[in-house]
């Protein structure tokens, strides 16, 4: 029988590398708390009306990239591509709306899109998602990048490059919809098959093909900024002008960042890292004023970002920056003679409540053997008890790192540990 594998496109992440997600959603919950969002956990699938609704038919999410099944009572039920739709609904479906205004929210967890795999693309990929709803204001954008900036910057990532574009609004959209489609209809026939496709349904997506001999027939299509009415243009600027402010002065307006629904408003924004190769977005993010409505709710203002961990931790190896320590074990202890494993995994016990980590051998093993398994954990201190240990009510206690070794007494070891392990802090 073949050996069954993990489905295409998904991994296990192993302990050799579990720890770095630990550490970034670390980090990412302390800025939550100090920027003041709240944490909310939320189900990994929903009812599929809820995305082709608030992601929008027309997208590639919908379209192509979603798991979609029924369930046993017949529900269309789709495992979750993003967030921004549930953290809408979750807002509208617990009256939040009805409380003080604005409710800032975050969340994070698996992803699935039915992608074609490769470097920092993946079906099943994590990310974490920062939103703010009820707030119209600009202010409000720019404290969402100012999130992701000081998430970066707490992270350590360094040259990221900050795109940003406004998709309008259903007032001033259309008519730039129309002006990019005169455009785009003189020479519709040589853009590739899937901007033809989109040509009527969502021409605003022609933008941002990634094929180069699109990209180069766009070159000097018109600019969604140009077109903006008086309000997005107002809105656009406060945002523009504001981010200097959070240190992004050398963010740059990229006029083929599209959303192109009409519930997606206002403020589009990326964060790029060149460690990611083609995959290079970070982040993406912006407004969606119109949201909430399309899902059956009030008229709730709403922006945010969502960022891919792994994407996150790529960047980081790229560049070098700091991840915190591999989980090591502070104390292996040997049982130096088979008579000995039980004072042996009482030790162990006392240790652990004393609030160290440590461990021993479960399989009668050589003392030699011990020894490296004890090195290959990262042990700092081993702790050794055999029958001679046990007569005298002593312990030994090798230092991993100099070498020393000492004997203590029984009854004074934990202490002497913890004390040794503060000082070897
Ligand atoms: P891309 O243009 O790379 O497909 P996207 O516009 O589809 O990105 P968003 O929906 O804005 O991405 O998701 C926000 C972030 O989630 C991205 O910037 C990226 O970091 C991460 N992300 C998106 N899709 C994947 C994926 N398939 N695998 C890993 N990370 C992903
Ligand atoms: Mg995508």
């Amino acid at each position: 029988m073949e050996a069954i594998k993990a489905p295409r496109g998904t991994r296990d992440v192993l302990g050799d590398e579990s720890w770095k997600w630990a550490y970034v959603l670390k980090v990412c919950g302390e800025v939550a708390r100090d920027f003041g969002y709240s944490e909310v956990l939320l189900p990994i699938f929903e009812h599929t009306e809820l995305f082709s609704r608030g992601i929008g038919d027309a997208t590639d999410v919908v379209e192509k990239e979603m798991y979609t099944f029924i369930d046993r009572g017949d529900r269309s039920i789709t495992l979750r591509p993003e967030l921004t739709a549930s953290m809408v609904r979750s807002y509208l479906e617990h009256d939040m709306n009805r409380g003080p205004q604005p409710v800032k929210l975050w969340s994070s967890g698996p992803m699935f899109r039915y992608e074609r795999p490769q470097k920092g693309r993946y079906r099943q990929f994590q990310q974490v998602d920062f939103e703010i709803l009820g707030a119209a204001n600009p202010l409000a954008d720019l404290e969402t990048i100012d999130t992701s900036m000081e998430l970066y910057r707490r992270l350590g990532l360094t040259n990221l490059q900050v795109l940003i574009n406004s998709v309008g609004c259903p007032k001033c959209r259309p008519i730039y919809r129309e002006a990019l489609k005169n455009f785009i209809a003189d020479r519709l026939g040589e853009f590739c098959e899937t901007c033809q496709s989109r040509f009527d349904r969502n021409p605003l997506r022609v933008l941002d093909c990634k094929k180069q001999g699109c990209r180069d027939l766009t070159e000097s299509a018109p600019a969604m900024v140009d077109s903006l009415c008086d309000e997005c243009r107002g809105h656009f600027d406060a945002v523009t002008s504001g981010l200097s402010r959070i240190g992004a002065n050398d963010a740059r307006v990229d006029n083929r960042l599209v959303r192109g629904l009409d519930y997606y408003t206002k403020t589009a924004y990326e964060i790029l890292a060149g460690e990611l190769g083609s995959q290079n977005a970070v982040c993406g993010g912006g407004r969606y004023d119109n949201l909430a409505e399309a899902i059956g709710g009030p008229h709730v203002p709403g922006v945010g970002f969502a960022s891919g961990i792994e994407r996150i931790v790529i960047t980081m190896e790229g560049q070098g920056a700091h991840m915190g320590a591999a989980p090591a074990i502070d104390i292996y202890a040997v049982t130096a003679s088979p008579g000995a494993c039980t004072e042996v995994a009482a030790l162990v016990h006392e240790i652990r409540a004393a609030g160290m980590s440590a461990d021993m051998d479960y399989m009668n093993r050589a003392m030699r053997v011990q020894m490296k398994h004890a090195s290959s954990t990262g042990a700092r201190f081993v702790c050794i008890i055999g029958e001679d240990e046990i007569a005298a009510g002593t312990v030994g206690i090798k230092d991993m790192a100099s070498g020393e070794q000492e004997s203590s007494p029984r009854s004074g070891v934990v202490a002497r540990l913890a004390e040794w392990k503060e000082v070897s802090k």
